[in-house]
């Protein structure tokens, strides 16, 4: 088994020699990347170095580059899901986060089985079909089984045509056998965010616990990937270093699961750092990413890995989640609660809170702008359900037409089932026209079939994939 204990696929010296020459770079070279990066091929650390320095039109004429690749491998679709936190106990010491152990401002709490079963229905009632299980670094009685146990509850939970059709899960990183029973329990993406790939940076804002073991951390997507889970998402938290040095760091890790996996990392998050409550540090980052780095960073990794799915998550103000959409970003979390017991109105608790989140419009609201600013929401899950994980998904991933007719099509059936079972008004006539729309852009024989299939959904039949 490829299974590492080390990290030491974090190459400090290559991401330094990068930045070095990278700041050298004159516009040619920075052309010259762009060019590369239509081609959807990907960027190499030097190059993504180099594209780091594209100011003024040349920004411009990156972002233009990241807009094309983006619509070229996943068209217009915005796939939309829900975390859902179930607890908030937690037994590490990140001084960033609200959550850690020794802050007593904060009341923990997690859901029983029944709790989770109920959130679960409240968000099949509003249309999701993936969920993110999120749990603090701790469980009930020390018990991992909790988190298997969850994952079953939420599958098992429906209501009406409703159901979640994936799990995905951000827990603490388990171990080989664990990942082998969350494999069992049809997890979808395993994520996890390494945070900062900066060593020293990492052991002074991770005090204590598991987590303070930086090798344990960036070895996980190892254990997860040699137990069988073919599909993790990875992410730093912006603004506790350098996001230059943050954005390499993470390509270097990307870049050795290929080589050791042969595929890479289903999806990267972009999280930056935000308030919390009890946290000093996360109210005044020492590396804070401005909006305009922000929206860099965004398209800079659309072009490095183009076919990774990028995540932008509630804690991003509506407008630049906005401009994050045109420039790469293919999945959201939409109308999201950071709070265990968030999604029940009646029992709204800000003392159990994780962090602040930028964005809290419900999801009708958020569906309806993605379909008034071009996009389709989409609440896809058929990759996990036939197969296509992993090396198969990454596959499919490098034939674009492939990806963006699949895409494409089941956009439209679950955007229509989320019409028919879910929405009114404003945001039923958005969507309903988004669907005209792309029926009209489509040849005749892709339009004649992807009719068809909008047809059983009117007639009623749910969950019509390809
Ligand atoms: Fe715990 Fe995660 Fe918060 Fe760290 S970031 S204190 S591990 S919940
Ligand atoms: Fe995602 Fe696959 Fe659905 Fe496309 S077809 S939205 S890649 S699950």
């Amino acid at each position: 088994m490829n299974i590492k204990s080390v990290a030491d696929f974090i190459d400090e010296h290559e991401i330094e020699i990068a930045l070095k020459q990278a700041s050298r770079a004159d516009r040619f070279m920075v052309r010259d990347c762009v060019e590369k990066a239509l081609s959807m091929a990907g960027l190499t650390l030097r190059e993504t170095a180099v594209l780091m320095h594209a100011d003024g039109e040349l920004r411009e004429e990156m972002y233009e580059a990241a807009r094309a690749v983006k619509h070229g491998i996943y068209g217009s679709r915005v796939v939309l899901f829900a975390p859902l936190y179930i607890s908030n106990l937690c037994t590490n010491e990140c001084s960033y986060c609200a959550l850690r152990n020794e802050n007593k401002e904060v009341r923990r709490r997690w859901f029983s089985q029944e709790e989770i079963a109920e959130q679960t229905r409240i968000l099949i009632e509003q249309g999701y079909k993936r969920v993110m299980l999120v749990a603090g670094e701790a469980y009930p009685k020390n018990d991992f089984q909790y988190v298997l146990d969850s994952i079953a509850t939420i599958y098992a939970t429906k209501s009406g045509n409703g159901e979640i059709r994936r799990v995905h899960a951000n827990v603490a990183p388990p171990t080989v056998e664990q990942f082998y029973a969350l494999r069992e329990a049809n997890l979808g993406v395993y994520q996890c965010f390494q945070e900062s790939y900066h060593r020293p940076t990492y052991a002074a804002v991770h005090k204590s616990g598991k987590k303070a073991d930086f090798d344990w951390r960036a070895t996980v997507m190892h254990r997860a990937m040699a137990s069988g889970i073919g599909d993790v998402g990875m992410g730093v938290l912006y603004g506790l270093y350098d996001w230059r040095w943050e954005t390499l760091a993470l390509l270097q890790h990307i870049r050795e699961l290929e080589r050791t996996f042969g595929v890479g990392s289903h999806t990267i998050s972009v999280p930056r750092m935000e308030p919390a409550v009890g946290s000093a540090v996360a109210a005044k980052p020492t590396h804070a990413v401005s909006d305009d780095d922000f929206l860099k960073i965004v398209a800079l990794l659309r072009l490095a890995v183009p076919y990774t799915g990028l995540v932008m998550s509630t804690r991003e103000p509506a407008e630049l989640r906005r401009k994050g959409l045109g420039l790469g970003v293919s999945q959201m979390s939409a109308g999201s609660h950071t709070d265990p017991g968030n999604y029940s109105e009646h029992e709204i608790d800000h003392d159990a809170g994780k962090l602040e989140a930028g964005d809290h419009r419900p999801l009708n609201e958020i569906v309806r702008e993605v379909a008034d600013l071009g996009f389709v929401p989409s609440f896809c899950t058929a990759c996990y359900r036939v197969g296509r994980t992993g090396a198969n998904f990454k596959n499919m991933a490098s034939h674009p037409h492939v990806m963006s007719r699949n895409c494409d099509t089941n956009a439209l059936t679950t955007l229509l089932e989320y019409l028919c079972d879910h929405s009114a008004g404003d945001t039923k006539v958005a969507g309903l026209h988004m669907i005209d729309m792309q029926l009209e852009k489509m040849p005749p024989t892709q339009k004649a079939f992807v009719t068809a299939m909008l047809e059983r959904i009117k007639r009623g039949e749910r969950d019509v994939f390809v």
